[in-house]
């Protein structure tokens, strides 16, 4: 049997980003169901470093990833890796990559990053205290780390530019790097350390608590999957196994998968899908305090409740491909 609903307005997709879209909405007043096939805030959401990132502001795409993208087609340990099977569908999306990644755009998109996520550590201490998740907020900033003398020379530019754009940041020896994380291997190079910069200790508990803050705001969650999206005189119908949705206005926050129900609203959004993974050991006090990624390898090691997540890496390869942690 299928369910008939209407709503004012309906949310696609109970992630970090569609449950905050339906705070905010029912906060406002607003009638809101939100669709999800899966348990709200149990995917990407859930399975991510942790770190509020708003010191990084280098785009993926700069000349160094450009000089070397042909390499990173072949070699599966690197942290960039392009699925060949992904490559036909992928190389209009890695056209514009190309031409992105230039000198003059990556500069360009690094200053149109750091105005996006400035205030996102502001923004987020407000989001968490409104859901009761300021406990979960780590105030002990970042690390990246150069494990080679000449990476962390090479370093001293990238610090300098994320300077220019309002970012507080040292730059650490690697004695000084030992005295701030002893439990970390030794390296020979050193680290930049970014001290205003906060992190989760548990997000899949953030995502907890921020469901039962919309569920205490009357939002509904009905688990369907949404199929189709029809644009109608009077709002959008959306069509998922068993239920019809009637909304005035849809909000779609699917994550990697929204850009073909975009499509079929009719809008063309230039989104192609990042995959990542972690791993986790179970601890009960990590030997680490802070999200320390070595920039060579392109993964966060994530000191959180009870264990240590290690989080990271960008791979091409579509959305159907089975994972390949
Ligand atoms: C390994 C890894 C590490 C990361 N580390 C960081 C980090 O340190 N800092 C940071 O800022 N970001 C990080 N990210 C990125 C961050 O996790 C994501 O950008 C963020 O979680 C996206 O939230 P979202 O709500 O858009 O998507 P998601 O959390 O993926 O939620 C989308 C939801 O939409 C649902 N959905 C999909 N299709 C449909 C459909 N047809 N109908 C209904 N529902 C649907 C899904 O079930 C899912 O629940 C990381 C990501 C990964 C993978």
């Amino acid at each position: 049997m299928t369910e008939h609903l209407t709503t004012d307005i309906a949310v696609i997709g109970a992630g970090a980003v569609g449950m905050a879209c339906a705070l905010q909405l029912a906060a406002a007043g607003h009638e809101v169901v939100i669709l999800d096939p899966n348990t709200p805030g149990s995917g990407a959401s859930y399975g991510n470093a942790g770190t509020i990132a708003d010191y990084a502001v280098q785009p993926v795409g700069t000349p160094d990833v450009l000089k070397n993208l042909p390499s990173l087609l072949f070699d599966r340990n690197s942290p960039l890796a392009i699925r060949r099977a992904a490559l036909p569908a992928l190389a209009p999306w890695l056209l514009r990559f190309a031409r992105q990644s230039l000198p003059g755009a990556a500069r360009h998109n690094a200053r149109a990053i750091a105005a996006l996520v400035g205030s996102a550590n502001a923004s987020w201490q407000t989001f968490a205290a409104e859901i009761g998740g300021s406990d979960i907020l780590q105030h002990r900033g970042c690390l990246y780390l150069y494990e080679t003398a000449s990476a962390f020379r090479a370093a001293h530019a990238d610090m300098a530019q994320r300077r220019g754009l309002g970012i507080a940041v040292d730059l650490l020896t690697a004695q000084e790097l030992a005295g701030m994380e002893p439990g970390l291997p030794g390296v020979e190079g050193g680290a930049a350390y970014f001290p205003k910069a906060i992190f989760l200790s548990d997000p899949g508990l953030m995502m907890q608590r921020l469901a039962s803050r919309i569920a205490a705001l009357n939002v509904l969650h009905r688990k369907a999957a949404v199929t189709g999206l029809t644009r109608l005189v009077d709002g959008i119908r959306l069509d998922a196994p068993g239920l019809t949705l009637h909304a005035r206005r849809v909000v779609i926050a699917a994550g990697a998968h929204s850009r073909a129900l975009a499509a079929q609203a009719g809008d063309r959004v230039p989104l192609d899908t990042e995959r990542g993974y972690h791993v986790e050991w179970d601890m009960a006090a990590p030997r680490l305090t802070r999200p320390t990624c070595p920039t060579t390898r392109g993964f966060y090691l994530c000191p959180m409740s009870g264990r240590l997540r290690v989080a990271g890496t960008v791979e091409l390869g579509g959305l159907t491909a089975p994972p390949s942690p």
